[in-house]
This record gives C-alpha cells, structure tokens and sequence, in this order.
C-alpha cells in the first residue's frame, strides 16, 4: 500500500526525522489557514496524490504571497493531475500539503527498497537527486551507488559511513548523514515498508540535512501488523472499480481494451488476457474472482466489468476445481437478471459440475454463447465484440 507523502511524513515526525513543517488541506480555506499559520513567506503547495513526478506535471509551486497560495491551492484541489507515472487521465487531487519552503544547497537521492535478486534490502543513493533521477539513472548510472544491506545485521557504520561518501557528505554532515541512513533504515524495517524513497534530501546552506520529499510503501502481506496507516488510508486515488473489487474480495485491474473478463485464479487470468491478445482482441481488465466465489461475488465480478464503459463484451472462463461450474452458473444467471447485460457474453466452464452448469445457463434461456477450449472462447468473443 502506497502512503501519501502527508502520511508518510507522520513516520518521519515519530522518528524524529527533520523535514519541512506543513499539514495536508482538503480545502482551499484550510490551505490558507496553514499556509498563514507557517508563517513563513515562502511555502510550498504540494499536490497529495500517490503517483511520483508532480514537480514536472505542474503539482508543485513554491508561493511567496497568501493570493498566491490560495491561487495554486484552487486550481489542484479537484483537478486531476497528470504526471509521467499516472497516465493521460491523471490522477484526482482531493488534498494539497502546504509547507514551509527550504533553501536548497543541494539535492540526493536516497532510497531503501528490497532486491530479490540478492535477499537483501538495497540503499540506493546518488548525489545528483531531484525531478530528473530518472534521466540519472539512464544516462549515468556510475553516478547512482547501492550498498548491499543484510536484513538481520542491518546497517553496519561502515556502510553507513559508505553510503555518507557516497553522498559527498564530509565532516559533521556525514555523522548527521550516517545517522539518518540508520534511522530510515529503522523506519523501513519497523513499518514493513517495500520501499522508502527519499528524492530529493536536500542539504541547506547552513549545512542541515532535510527530507523534502518522502515515498512509502507498506508491504500488503503487512497491513494486518500496521493499522496505524491503514486507519489513515484514503482510497481516493485508487480507481472506484478497484476499490470496489479490493471490498469484494477480487483482485481487478483496469486496462485499455473492450473484453471484459471474468476468470477464476490468477494464472488462468493471465491465460485468458494472453489468448484473447494472441487471437487479436483487446483485454479491458484482469478479474480474479477467487478459488471459491459465492453467487454474491460473481455477480459483483459482472458489476465491477461494466463500471468499465469500453466494455463490449464479456468472456467468462472458468476452471471449477475448488469452485464448482453449477455456484458460477448461477452467479451469472443472477448476474445477468441483476446487471441487465447488453453485450455478447461467452462461457467456457470446465471441471467439477460442468454438465450440471451447462444445463443451468441453456435452461436458463439467456443470450449465452457457449465455447468449448480457450482458443474457441477467445476467438468467439473477439468475433462477437467485433460483430456488435
Ligand atoms: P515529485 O517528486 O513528485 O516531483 P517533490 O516533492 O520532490 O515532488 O518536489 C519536486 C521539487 O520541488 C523538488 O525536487 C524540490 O526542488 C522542490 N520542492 C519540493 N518541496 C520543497 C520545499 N519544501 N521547499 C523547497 N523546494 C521544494
Ligand atoms: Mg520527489
């Protein structure tokens, strides 16, 4: 689960972590509030949402007068904001963080995230931090170091220091420095983050060391073990459909196509999208519905696919092993009188009560075209979508 920067700076505040005062606003009355409260003459207007790149998609602005804020704060609270990483639909704004500005001597990079390949956690750090990391890491990566981190002996001073001269912190700055790197190290491990990336970390003319931007994301195998941020979460940037499904117990993903697709289990999920792919269709979205789905559950399945307009037809694949054919039968026929599908709808059912099933979806008299292989099913919904 991804945190807000507003929420992952909470982390910082409880590990005494030094970082621009501010708070979220939800309004452009509260950001106003905060901004004359701060009282610092220049602040900054940060657009909350969970998507990186906001300085370069016009969501961050350093405002010098109360107009000013206000001005900024209007125009991002309800708007959408696009960035490199959201797509060409954005992003909803429902919160700005207005925060003291820092005068920058410099921007790093410093980040903690997992690798697999080695069963480590890596810090990545790199001198030349800021909105241009990326173009970093492609053009010259010499200029980005890893340290290799052992999970059970955490960061040893030596690689604290390391990662200090790695950073181009001298003197008291890499004593300073050395110390944060162990204290966000301490944060990762504590709140099972998957990744803690700090761009920029900023050194200021008086030689102090400020986190000006903070990302964090909560391992999801942990959340049980974390409700402090789960009780803050904000599902506003997490699409309705998605949501939705997340509620019901599906794992739903949107995508671009028109063929809905309604599968049990994830690897035939991932079949299915392929074959519809190979055979020239377009999937519309990833749909699990699980290994054991109640009629509730498909019915809701059937829902969440036409939240998605694109939508021109629906292709179910089932593999009953835990599941039996007859309960997805009957979820669709409950579906069907439920959702009112207007689209053309193929079924391929296979396994534990198949026959029983089939008879079910014929008896029932719906509009049902029945496949036999996920070659047939694939090509008679592409034919059906491209005949409607
Ligand atoms: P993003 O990573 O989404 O682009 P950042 O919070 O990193 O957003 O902001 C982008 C840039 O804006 C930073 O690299 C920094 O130069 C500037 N910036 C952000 N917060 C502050 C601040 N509190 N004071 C001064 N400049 C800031
Ligand atoms: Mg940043």
């Amino acid at each position: 689960m991804k945190l807000y920067e507003s929420q992952a700076r909470e982390i910082l505040h409880k590990y005494n972590i030094n970082f621009p005062k501010g708070e979220a606003a939800a309004s452009v009355d509260e950001a106003a509030k905060i901004y004359s409260q701060l009282g610092t003459k220049r602040s900054v207007i940060k657009a909350q949402v969970l998507a990186g790149g906001r300085g370069k998609g016009g969501g961050v602005k350093i405002v010098e007068t109360l107009e000013e804020a206000k001005a900024f704060a209007a125009k991002l609270i309800g708007s959408r904001l696009i960035t490199a990483q959201t797509g060409e639909k954005g992003t909803p704004v429902n919160k700005v963080l207005v925060a003291e500005a820092i005068d920058i001597k410099s921007e790093l990079y410093l980040a903690i995230s997992i690798d697999r390949s080695t069963s480590k956690i890596t810090i990545i750090s790199s001198t030349d931090g800021g909105t241009e990391i990326e173009e970093v890491s492609a053009k010259t990566p010499h200029k980005i170091s890893k340290e290799q981190i052992n999970p059970l002996l955490g960061v040893l001073n030596f690689q604290a220091r390391q990662i200090a001269q790695n950073l181009n912190l001298t003197g008291s700055l890499a004593t300073k420095g050395s110390s944060l790197i162990k204290n966000l190290f301490k944060i990762f491990i504590e709140n099972d983050c998957s990744l803690l990336e700090i761009n920029p970390l900023v050194l200021t003319p008086n030689d102090e060391i400020v986190v000006l931007d903070i990302k964090i994301d909560i391992d999801d195998n942990a959340l049980f073990r974390q409700k402090d941020s789960l009780e803050t979460q904000e599902p506003s940037d997490v699409s309705s459909a998605e949501s939705m499904a997340s509620a019901a117990g599906l794992s739903y993903i949107g995508l671009d196509g028109n063929i809905g697709c309604l599968v049990n289990g994830a690897g035939l999920a991932m079949a299915t999208m392929d074959i519809i792919k190979l055979y020239g269709g377009s999937p519309a979205n990833f749909l699990d519905v699980g290994g054991d789905a109640p009629v509730e559950r498909v019915t809701t399945a059937f829902e969440i696919i036409f939240t998605d307009p694109h939508v021109a037809g629906v292709l179910v694949n089932i593999f009953g092993g835990i599941m039996k054919c007859d309960i997805v039968a009957e979820g669709i026929i409950h579906a069907i009188k439920k959702v009112d599908i207007k689209v053309p709808l193929v079924v391929r059912l296979e396994g534990t009560n198949v026959e029983i099933a089939r008879k079910m979806l014929d008896d029932s008299k719906l509009n049902i075209i029945f496949a036999d292989s996920m070659k047939d099913a694939s090509e008679k919904i592409i034919k059906a979508v491209n005949e409607n």
